[in-house]
């Protein structure tokens, strides 16, 4: 069940002088690129005496990346990048990675790990319904798949007919899906006549590139009949393959010995005590084109207690809770939009999409959220349907402390998009 015994089960201390050595590596490889030059002036020839020396260098944010463009952060001679991948840009301009041809090999291995530790293998049938291009998604699990000797099918996200004519026929048994096109997706099986459960073979999913809640999870495994994993990642690290759930669901193990984990506040910059929630940050062990050293990813979440009973010995970070710019402030009261998510999906009665809309009545903030209903509820009559609506506002407010606005909407009326799925808008303009 390990596809690199040694690394994923080495023993503690042991993996820590080896992050040691090799994060001291990355310091060296990362001095020869202008902006680390620069950044790390000060930095002692001998490196690091300790992983905790860390906390005295500075952040890499996506400030200083856009900054560096196009070339600041390029720590080899350019004639050694192979590749360049760009973030989709979901918050402000996108920032480029370079890659070597050891990036490629080692982020296809990272792939090949993960895969491997849910259990596919060579006899499995891979269809890659994720972005192929810039994005990380499709071209990183894709030259993964291949690695672990998978058929992989290139399909790419959309065209959601032609998706289930490949699931069905092509006996499809792994997919790797956005959790909001799984969603979307699966509205499409009624009117084909087909039930995912019994007409296809599919028995993983990889889901991730976006947040989500454990209640989607569970959705998207009751509608498929099969297991999903979270899978983590960004490009500026790679892409997927940052960190992945094993077969237990707890948690998802950040692969140590290719990013070595911080969590801050993300208001003071203050390194946390392991277990607390904040900001992730990562520094690169083993990139050679862009190494980067403490970015800042924005993203919530804590590192989970305690040893995985899996064996990997790689410490676990919770689901991803958002990022620190999601978070609305609403009439003064602070909530993270997964909170939405995580009461509308714990309530039956809730179909697939939602969509959250902020905007200012008489100089105040309005939360109104609007909710697709399932298709048996859809039919129910208009007092059946007040009673539901009246038990939203209720859980709703119960779960955020804020009143929120609900409006109840038939069935896949709300609109989905080919990549992330965009579901809060706010429109209150200028500082909310
Ligand atoms: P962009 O910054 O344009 O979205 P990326 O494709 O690099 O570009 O996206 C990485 C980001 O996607 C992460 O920083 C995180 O916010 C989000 N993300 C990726 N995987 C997950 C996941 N499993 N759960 C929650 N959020 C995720
Ligand atoms: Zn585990």
């Amino acid at each position: 069940m390990y596809w690199e015994l040694s690394l994923e089960t080495m023993e503690r201390r042991e993996l820590e002088r080896h992050q040691l050595r090799l994060a001291n590596a990355s310091l060296a490889r990362a001095r020869r690129s202008p902006h680390y030059g620069q950044a790390l002036a000060r930095l002692p020839e001998t490196g690091l005496a300790s992983l905790r020396a860390l906390e005295e260098l500075p952040f890499t944010g996506k400030s200083e990346l856009r900054a560096g463009f196009p070339y600041g952060f390029l720590a080899v001679d350019p004639e050694e990048v192979v590749r360049l991948h760009s973030s989709s840009g979901t918050t402000g301009n996108p920032t480029v990675v370079y890659h070597t041809r050891g990036d490629i090999a080692d982020w296809e291995n990272l792939i090949a790990r993960c895969m491997y530790s849910t259990g596919v293998r060579k006899k499995d049938v891979f269809q890659n319904m994720m972005g192929y291009g810039l994005f990380t998604g499709g071209i990183g699990f894709h030259y993964g798949a291949e690695r672990l000797g998978v058929m992989t099918i290139p399909i790419g996200p959309g065209n959601s007919k032609r998706q289930i004519w490949f699931l069905q026929h092509l006996g499809t048994t792994v997919i790797h899906i956005l959790p909001s096109y799984a969603l979307h997706l699966a509205g499409y099986f009624p009117e084909l006549g087909i039930d995912p459960r019994r007409d296809l073979k599919l028995r993983i999913a990889f889901i991730g590139a976006e947040p989500h809640s454990e209640a989607i999870r569970r959705k998207i495994e009751e509608i498929y009949g099969l297991k999903a994993y979270n899978s983590y990642g960004l490009s500026e690290m790679c892409g997927p393959g940052v960190a992945f759930e094993c077969l237990l669901q707890n948690g998802l193990h950040l692969w140590e010995d290719h990013f070595y984990p911080e969590i801050i506040d993300p208001l003071s910059g203050r390194l946390l005590p392991e277990g607390e929630e904040g900001e992730l940050v990562l520094t690169t062990l083993k990139r050679e084109a862009m190494p980067l050293i403490r970015y800042r990813t924005g993203d919530l979440t804590r590192i989970l207690p305690g040893p995985c009973p899996c064996g990997r010995t790689h410490r676990r970070i919770e689901r991803i809770k958002g990022r620190s710019d999601d978070m609305l402030i609403i009439n003064g009261v602070n909530l993270f939009p997964i909170q939405i998510e995580k009461t509308l999906m714990a309530i039956p009665a809730v179909g697939r999409n939602y969509l959250i809309e902020v905007r200012k009545v008489d100089h105040m903030d309005r939360l109104e959220v609007k909710v697709e209903l399932n298709e048996d509820v859809f039919r129910g009559t208009l007092a059946e349907l007040e009673k539901l609506q009246a038990r939203v506002v209720a859980e709703l407010r119960a779960e955020l402390g804020v009143s929120p606005v609900v409006k109840l909407v038939e069935p896949s009326s709300l609109p989905v998009s080919e990549g992330k799925a965009r579901r809060v808008y706010d429109l209150r303009g200028g500082l909310g």
